[in-house]
């Protein structure tokens, strides 16, 4: 499964112009005095739920701390993994969120209708109050055709590398980043960080690089 990124990579070019994801606006969720989900490895101690609004309202704590996992740190360079492969993939890229700070939604989604990209993906990781919560999901605009191509290529290639439970591609109507955007969009939550189980992935110092190869090999395999 390794090679096979690398045994698309080089067709970019020849692709150029006629692919269906040619460029992305990468969202990575949260960020600043927003951690999103917040958890101490080995033992669920909040969590910050995904909400429709999404504005990390909640009480989360925003105050970094060694032990403790924070969305907002995974989200980040997740998609800063994602940014990179994007780059070699052939794929035009922009990072919407490149630090620790507070961005608007309103801002990230703005960007991205700015840029005029052909999919905005926003890059979150789950929370639940439960640490026996597992597993992988990911949203579309319902009625969004491409948003729901997207979503499945992208489900499917996030289940088969973490081997986690497959909560299903859904649609929401209440995510900021799904209403706002003009082109298709998904908001992708590869795991549970307040999960126990999950949490073994994050400690595979691999998780990031292997999880950003396999969201894009499901971009580059929707346009070949
Ligand atoms: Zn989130």
């Amino acid at each position: 499964m390794d090679g096979n990124v690398n045994g698309i990579m080089g067709q970019g070019d020849e692709l150029r112009g006629r692919r269906l994801i040619g460029s992305i606006a990468i969202d990575a969720g949260h960020g600043g005095g927003d951690p999103g989900a917040v958890a101490r490895a080995g033992g669920n101690i909040r969590s910050g739920g995904e909400t429709g609004a999404d504005t990390g309202a909640g009480g989360v704590i925003s105050r970094p701390e060694s032990d403790k996992i924070m969305e907002k740190d995974l989200n980040l360079r997740l998609g800063a993994e994602i940014f990179g492969q994007a780059l070699e993939a052939g794929l035009d890229a922009y990072m919407l969120r490149g630090g620790d700070y507070d961005m608007a939604l309103g801002r990230r989604t703005e960007l991205a209708n700015g840029y005029g990209v052909d999919l905005f993906l926003s890059v979150h990781h789950n929370g639940a109050a439960s640490a026996g919560a597992s597993g992988t999901e990911c949203f579309y605009f319902p009625g969004s055709g491409t948003g729901e191509v997207v979503a499945r290529a992208l489900q499917s290639a996030m289940v088969d590398r973490l081997k986690l439970p497959d909560r299903g591609v859904k649609t929401s109507d209440r995510f900021h980043v799904l209403q706002a955007t003009r082109m298709a969009a998904v908001l992708i939550e590869p795991l549970f960080l307040t999960g126990t189980r999950d949490q073994e992935l994050l400690e595979d110092g691999g998780y990031f690089r292997k999880l950003a190869r396999a969201v894009i090999g499901g971009l580059i395999g929707i346009n070949n």
